[in-house]
């Protein structure tokens, strides 16, 4: 009866964008980062904007692929970062080390926000749950 929590169909093979519900045209799919849905996917009209959430049959799937999404982000943003290190201890021309520099500053901002974002994401899939087990716990207790 009640579905199995796999999570296999978060990402299905879906090749196809809805059509805007208002003009018709192709919508792309855009992330939002509201404190209410971080991460969450849904379908973008050029014109109109939101049109649906691209994540509807999975409540917390999205949010699961969001969270894996970031950490990847993070570990490349991470690996980037240690390369450059790497490279600026052997590195000897000044000129080079300026822009790497900069470089560096650049990505060291990414994996900062990438860490907020997986930080946030992390709080309300927790905070989700919490509330779930809190109703499931109301309705073991009143029905006792
Ligand atoms: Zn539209």
């Amino acid at each position: 009866m009640v579905s199995q929590s796999s999570g296999s169909d978060v990402n299905s093979n879906r090749s196809w964008d809805p059509l805007c519900s208002t003009c018709g045209r192709v919508t792309t799919v855009a992330k939002s980062w509201t404190n209410d849905n971080p991460g969450r996917r849904f379908y973008k009209c050029v014109v109109h904007g939101f049109c649906n959430w691209a994540d509807e049959h999975s409540p917390y799937g999205w949010q699961k692929v969001s969270l894996l999404e970031a950490i990847d982000e993070i570990k490349q943003l991470k690996e980037s970062l240690r390369a450059m290190n790497e490279q600026m201890v052997s590195g000897s021309n000044t000129d080079l080390l300026k822009t790497e520099d900069e470089e560096k500053k650049k990505l060291e901002i990414s994996v900062m926000a990438a860490t907020e974002r997986e930080k946030m994401l992390r709080q309300f899939i927790l905070l989700s749950w919490g509330g779930f087990i809190v109703v499931i716990g109301l309705i073991l207790a009143m029905g006792k």
